[in-house]
C-alpha cells in the first residue's frame, strides 16, 4: 500500500552517505512488510538495497550472508561441494509460503527484523548457531549471536538506527546432520511450528524451536539426549503459559506438535536419517 506520510527516499551507496538517523526513518530492504501496513509514523525511508552488498559470499570462516540476499538467493547456496547444510536452505525457504513475488524481494534481514515468531529465516541461523553483524548508528560494528538476536515478538535487539548488516553461518557447522518438522493449519498457512534438530560429528545436539513459541528457542545437548530427557528439557524452557497464541494455532495444539516433532527429529537423527 502506499506510505502516504513518508516524504523521502534515501538511496545511500555507502555507509558514509546514510547520514544521521532521524525520528521518522525506517530502513527498508524487500519493502513486503514496511508496505503492508499504513505506517503513518514514518516519513523518509533509508534504501538498504543502495548498498550493492553481495548477497553471498564462501569465506575460509563461513557463509557470509548480506542482510539484503532475498530468500530467492538464498535458496541455493554457495557451499563447500556435499556440505550436509545445503537442503536445509530451500527448506527453510519454503516455509515462507509467499509466491515467488514475495521471496523474491523478502530479504533475510527484513525477516529477522521483522521478528514474527514464524520467521523461517531466524529457525536457520538459529540452528546454524550463526552470528550477526549489526552495525550501531554511532559507527563501528558489534556482533550477536543468533540464538540472542529476537527478544520477543517483533522485538529485537536492535538499538534505533542500528541496522542487521550481515549473517555469518561458521564453517565449522557446514556439515551439521540436521532434521526438519514443521506445520500449518492449512498448506499455505503461516507455521505454527517450525523444529530443526542438528547433530554434529562430536555428538552434540542442538533442537530449535520456532513460531510455536513467540521468539527463537535452542536446546543444546552434549550428545543425543533420551526421549524422556529430551522432554523434560522442553518442559523446563517453555513454561505453560509460553506458547504463542495467534489465529495460526491454539497454544496447546502447538505445544502437542513441539513435543511430537521433538521426538521425531531426536528418533530420525540417531538413526542416521536423510541429511
Ligand atoms: C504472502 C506473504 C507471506 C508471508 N509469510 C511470512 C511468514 O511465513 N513468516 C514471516 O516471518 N514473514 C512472512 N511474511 C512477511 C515478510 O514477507 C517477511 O518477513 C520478509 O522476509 C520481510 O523482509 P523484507 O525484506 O520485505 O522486509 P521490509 O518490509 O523491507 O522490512 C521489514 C522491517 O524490517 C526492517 N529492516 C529490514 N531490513 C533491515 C536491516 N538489515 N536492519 C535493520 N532493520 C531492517 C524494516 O525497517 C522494517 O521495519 C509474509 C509476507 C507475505 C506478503
Amino acid at each position: 500500500m502506499d506510505l502516504n506520510t513518508v516524504s523521502a527516499l534515501h538511496r545511500p551507496r555507502t555507509r558514509d552517505e546514510i547520514g544521521p538517523w532521524q525520528a521518522g526513518d525506517a530502513w527498508l530492504a524487500g519493502g513486503t512488510v514496511l508496505f503492508a501496513d499504513p505506517n503513518p509514523g514514518l516519513s523518509r525511508l533509508i534504501d538498504l538495497t543502495a548498498l550493492g552488498w553481495p548477497a553471498l559470499a564462501l569465506t575460509p570462516d563461513g557463509l557470509d550472508i548480506a542482510a539484503t540476499c532475498t530468500l530467492a538467493e538464498l535458496e541455493e547456496p554457495l557451499l563447500p561441494p556435499g556440505a550436509r547444510i545445503a537442503g536445509l536452505f530451500p527448506a527453510c525457504c519454503a516455509a515462507l509460503y509467499g509466491a515467488f513475488k514475495v521471496r523474491t524481494a523478502a530479504t533475510i534481514g527484513g525477516n529477522l527484523c521483522t521478528a514474527l515468531a514464524a520467521a523461517p529465516m531466524a529457525a536457520l541461523i538459529v540452528a546454524l548457531d550463526a552470528r550477526l553483524t549489526l552495525w550501531p548508528a554511532a559507527g563501528g560494528s558489534r556482533q550477536v549471536a543468533a540464538a540472542d538476536f529476537i527478544l520477543g515478538l517483533q522485538r529485537t535487539v536492535l538499538a534505533p538506527g542500528e541496522l542487521l548488516r550481515s549473517i555469518l553461518v561458521p564453517a565449522c557447522n557446514m556439515d551439521l546432520r540436521w532434521a526438519f518438522r514443521r506445520i500449518a493449519l492449512n498448506d499455505l498457512g503461516r507455521s505454527a511450528a517450525l523444529l530443526i534438530g542438528t547433530l554434529a560429528a562430536d555428538g552434540r545436539f542442538a533442537l530449535t524451536v520456532t513460531a510455536s513459541t513467540p521468539r527463537p528457542l535452542r536446546l543444546d545437548f552434549p550428545a543425543l539426549p533420551d526421549t524422556a530427557a529430551l522432554l523434560a528439557a522442553l518442559d523446563a524452557a517453555i513454561p505453560a503459559d509460553g506458547w504463542y497464541d495467534d489465529v495460526h494455532g491454539a497454544p496447546a495444539w502447538r505445544r502437542a506438535m513441539t513435543q511430537l516433532f521433538a521426538q521425531q527429529i531426536r528418533s530420525e537423527l540417531a538413526e542416521g536419517g536423510p541429511a
